[in-house]
């Protein structure tokens, strides 16, 4: 159950944290995200930083574009399944995408092929991108089987690769754009709880947050459309166990586990893990972002044999 949370001084009221927290104010949300993004490369000690950096383009073209479609209906016969049966209203959408989310697409890669800097080769596979987005007023289908193979985390040749983070991207902000059309009442936890209410598809990582209504609350956040969800932080987010949890951090000294903002919680039962970050340790955090910036994180849970169950689309599956 969630926490219930006092947030008037007055031991009658209580209040319990939302189950499901739809994404808003999206022009700002990434516009966070890029300054976040930004000063991680900055601080940047390794090679990650030029990346970090074309992220920050990415995240802020996102923010340029994301009032630049209307969001189309979700289908009501879906909204009505889910308040019924607790299924995604959107997770049919995701797989049969109408092909406006390419528009998106086609906007963000032209923002960064005119403000980021961007080498060579990846110049070369954008303006392709470009070309392939613009042949037809129904959408390219190599972009439409490029956007199924970063949906299900199918390894690409490395031309196509290096589109992986844009073509994320994109589906992530018209996903977004379109869960923030709807109402949190449209939505109900479905029987899986690993798995996004609104979209279905698998969380990018999960957050403490601090803000008042969510107070120590852990929501799961979707790699897709960006809605959280609450759930206990006892279990695991992938079998929903409760005995096998623990955390892994890169500094496991007592005094770098008191101040650590960023962990892998990892379950023996499932052999899984997803990080988990807590804001009151670092209120700038961001879950896409740092994610990213803490990959050293990712290779030593390897190390000790647990498989991630979510991913983060703007990851570049290679090197840069
Ligand atoms: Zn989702
Ligand atoms: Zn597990």
């Amino acid at each position: 159950m969630p926490t219930p949370i006092i947030t008037d001084g007055s031991m009658d009221s209580v209040k319990e944290a939302p189950k499901v927290v739809l994404p808003s104010g999206l022009t700002a949300l990434f516009r966070l995200r890029a300054d976040r993004f930004l000063a991680l490369s900055r601080k940047d000690q390794g090679s990650m930083g030029p990346y970090l950096a074309l992220m920050a383009d990415l995240c802020q073209a996102q923010s340029h574009w994301a009032d630049k479609q209307s969001p189309v209906a979700v289908d009501s016969v879906a909204l009505e399944h889910s308040r019924l049966h607790g299924m995604p209203p959107m997770a049919d959408l995701v797989f049969n995408r109408p092909s406006g989310w390419q528009a998106d697409l086609r906007g963000l890669v032209s923002h960064v092929l005119e403000k980021g800097s961007v080498n060579d080769a990846v110049r070369a596979s954008l303006n392709h991108l470009q070309q392939c987005t613009e042949q037809s007023d129904h959408g390219s289908t190599k972009v439409e089987s490029l956007a199924d193979a970063v949906l299900a985390g199918v390894d690409l040749a490395a031309e196509d690769a290096r589109l992986v983070p844009f073509i994320g991207a994109a589906l992530q902000l018209h996903f977004a754009r379109l869960a923030a059309s709807l109402s949190a009442e449209d939505l109900r936890i479905s029987d899986t709880p690993g798995v996004c209410p609104c979209c279905g598809s698998r969380p990018t990582a999960s957050i403490i947050h601090m803000d008042p209504q969510r107070l120590n609350s852990r929501y799961l956040v979707c790699s897709v459309c960006l809605t959280e969800w609450n759930m206990e932080r006892v279990k695991c987010t992938n079998c929903y166990k409760e005995g096998g949890v623990a955390y892994l951090l890169i500094d496991d000294s007592p005094t770098a586990s008191q101040s650590a903002a960023i962990r892998a919680e990892t379950c023996d039962d499932c052999k899984s893990y997803l990080k988990i970050f807590v804001e009151e340790k670092d209120p700038m955090l961001d879950v896409i972002a740092d994610d990213l910036s803490s990959l050293a994180l990712d290779l030593l849970v390897h190390e000790r044999g647990y498989a991630r169950t979510g991913p983060n689309l703007l990851l570049y599956p290679g090197d840069q």
